[in-house]
């Protein structure tokens, strides 16, 4: 009865031993999860985790703050640092409401006079309310925005640090957006969301200005990461999708760039897919934990739990590796 001799019988000697193994083993599985994952570029995710601290700790970027005053400060020197040239858009943006509220986007260029170019976008403020958060009192305070506004800064500026040691064989331009949050409703028009890359796609840097690709980063740094396939990108762009995601499959994450179409996203991609740019948006929407319904329990997503304890290196080294794997391959 070689079945019987497996059965459980409480207090036995092999659940005893089965019970120690267990309690032995949870530990490891647990740093299993923690572990970072082994860089496949020369993207530094534990400086790009360290970029993004640094703009939380400017507090919530909200546009007309001192705090995004002091931040885009920050991202200025540090991309002039860097990169081979930074160029400041500042206007004042006439809300729905008829507040005039100042906005600012920022351009860092590595060879500049190349005409093959590739755009990398990612929004660097921080929206004004937590209105998705659960507790109804905190839905008008300001969020912190690791993930959502500081995620892409960090893995920006990192970039730059990759970029400035080995220089593209293409042009890169690193476009900083401002009042992608600012606004309640995400409906077209779009009257104070996505202001500024508006803004930029009716202000190019030249007439001509055409890159070969763009790609939106946005919420990239989840500690649970699964980054699916943006609807309107896969519509609008298949081939910058594809690109992309067999970029990330060719260095063994399609773990985490799943080759599933996902949500539509209304985001910073849209103004420049109805200028005619070939754009995608790569963003993880399911921030938090994904439950059996494949769905984010919580979702920090607009909440004040869009912390710096929510996100991790690992994710950033995922998305840092694609991005600069992209820039190098092109
Ligand atoms: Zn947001």
């Amino acid at each position: 009865m070689l079945r019987a001799a497996f059965t459980f019988q409480p207090g036995s000697q092999l659940v005893r031993m089965f019970t120690l193994l267990l309690v032995a083993a949870l530990p490891l599985l647990g740093a299993c999860d923690k572990l970072t994952v082994r860089a496949k570029t020369a993207f530094n995710a534990d400086s790009a985790l360290s970029y993004t601290r640094a703009q939380v700790a400017f507090g919530p970027r909200v546009p007309g703050t001192a705090g995004a005053v002091k931040a885009g400060d920050w991202i200025v020197a540090m991309m002039k640092q860097r990169a081979d040239t930074v160029i400041e858009q500042r206007w004042k943006h006439r809300t729905a409401g008829g507040d005039s509220v100042p906005m600012r986007n920022i351009l860092a260029r590595f060879r500049p006079q190349a005409t093959q170019r590739v755009l990398y976008v990612t929004h660097w403020d921080t929206r004004p309310m937590a209105d998705a958060d659960p507790v109804l009192g905190n839905r008008h305070t300001p969020i912190l925005g690791a993930n959502d506004g500081a995620s892409g800064v960090g893995l920006f500026v990192a970039l730059g640090d990759a970029l400035k040691k080995t220089p593209p064989n293409i042009g890169v331009d690193l476009l900083f957006v401002d009042g992608e949050d600012y606004g309640q409703s995400f409906d077209a028009p779009y009257a104070d969301v996505l202001i500024g890359s508006q803004y930029f796609a009716s202000h190019l840097p030249s007439a001509d200005y055409k890159p070969m690709f763009g790609v939106l980063w946005d919420m990239i740094a989840d500690a649970d990461l699964n980054i699916m396939q943006e609807a309107k990108s896969v519509q609008s762009a298949p081939e910058v999708v594809n690109r992309v995601w067999q970029k990330a499959k060719d260095m063994g994450y399609d773990k985490y760039f799943i080759p599933q179409v996902g949500q539509d996203v209304t985001d910073d991609h849209v103004p420049f897919l109805e200028k005619g740019f070939r754009m995608i948006d790569v963003i993880d929407l399911d921030y938090g934990p994904l439950g059996p319904d494949g769905q984010a329990h919580p979702n920090y997503h607009h909440t004040l739990g869009d912390t710096m304890e929510h996100i991790s290196a690992k994710s950033l080294q995922i998305v840092g590796d694609v991005a600069l794997g992209l820039i190098t391959d092109s």
